[in-house]
């Protein structure tokens, strides 16, 4: 008999983890503090993930009708700075929905799922895995995000940057566009709730974007906010493997973080197997698993994160126009 694994964290890496493990025959337990479905911080926006690693780990059927989106225009400001090819289509859906799914498919082929489930941190238990996420840190970030309908698109995908952030505008499915931003916290700012996204922006000069999404309707209880945590590495707990957002975090505008999600499960699923089946140690699988990670993702968290200063910079602005996209995206995956 397999022993069983724990998760704690339903989000994508939980969810997929989950699915892969007991796809291969293994008993998994996955605790989520909250409940399915629910709208989530996120771009929604998915780069770089291959359809090879949605097979391997069985939830490709969940993103089949995903939208694809196949070019990008940047905006400074309220200026048009240049429209792009993407070097390969994105994937884009809501995680309304694409949480849910993978929820159902979990539910579904037998792992037993505990929703309103929030559990502690347990160092050094065998077979526990922690995919709670951003962990609690002062970052100095505020990610804001709101499904729109009527936002008269300028472009399939529209990212506008400013000094003090960035947002993204991408269609995911029935007409909605899903708003979401990346900005420095201003406590200067006297907006609450909804009412921070356009205020945000109008701080940041971009100005049209925030009239439009002041005047489109806005999804009921889409707006969802996250602040307090940071980008890149997050600091580790002894004894605790760790994945996803747990373990790293890379810039949003990559539109990365749920591949890296995908591709930690694809890295960590066979070590898992491996001690669930009895032919590794659970300290064996860890540092199996820690070291591949590391290797897999050095790259692409050190580009972005030199990269992502630059989007800030008035100076940098020429460079944002004309530096070549698609050696800049091969960095960042
Ligand atoms: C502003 C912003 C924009 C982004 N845009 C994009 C984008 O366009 N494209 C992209 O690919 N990525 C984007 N990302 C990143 C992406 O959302 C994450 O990388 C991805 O959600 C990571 O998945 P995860 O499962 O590791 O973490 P999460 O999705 O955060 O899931 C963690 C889960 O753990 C649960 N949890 C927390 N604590 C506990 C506990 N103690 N017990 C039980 N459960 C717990 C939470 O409720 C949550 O469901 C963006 C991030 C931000 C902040």
């Amino acid at each position: 008999m397999s022993k069983t694994i724990t998760i704690t964290g339903g989000g994508l890496t939980g969810l997929s983890l989950a699915i892969a493990l007991r796809k291969n025959g293994v008993a998994v337990a996955l605790h989520e503090a909250g409940n399915y479905p629910r709208h989530r911080v996120c771009g929604e926006f998915i780069s770089g993930v291959s359809r090879e690693t949605l097979e391997i780990l069985g939830i490709a059927d969940s993103l089949a009708d995903a939208q694809l989106h196949r070019s990008v225009t940047w905006f400074s400001g309220n200026n048009h700075l240049r429209d792009n090819l993407l070097p390969e289509p994105a994937l884009a859906i809501s995680r309304l929905l694409l949480d849910d799914r993978l929820q159902k498919t979990a539910t579904a082929i037998g792992v037993d799922l505990h929703t309103g489930s929030r559990r502690k941190i347990n160092p050094h238990a065998p077979g526990e895995i922690w995919t709670a996420g951003r962990k609690p840190a002062k970052g100095g970030w505020i990610g804001l995000k709101a499904h729109i309908r009527g936002i008269s698109p300028k472009a399939q995908l529209e990212m506008h940057s400013g000094p003090r952030g960035y947002l993204g505008v991408t269609p995911v499915e029935d007409g909605w566009h899903n708003v979401c931003g990346l900005f420095r916290i201003d406590k200067s700012i006297d907006a609450r709730h909804e009412d921070l996204l356009p205020a945000y922006l109008t701080e940041n000069g971009n100005t049209e974007l925030a009239h439009r999404i002041a005047a489109a309707e806005w999804r009921e209880g889409s707006f969802t906010a996250v602040a307090g945590f940071a980008l890149g590495l997050q600091s580790p707990t002894p004894g605790v493997l760790s994945l996803g957002d747990s373990h790293a975090i890379i810039p949003p505008f990559t539109g990365n973080g749920m591949t890296m999600a995908f591709q930690s499960t694809e890295t960590a699923f066979p070590h898992l197997i491996a001690y669930a089946n009895g032919t590794l140690t659970w300290p064996a699988a860890c540092a199996a698993i820690q070291h591949q990670l590391a290797k897999r993702f050095a790259k692409r968290l050190t580009s972005a994160k030199l990269l992502h200063p630059l989007l800030f910079h008035t100076a940098a602005k020429p460079l944002l126009k004309h530096a070549p996209l698609r050696p800049i995206l091969s960095l960042i995956r």
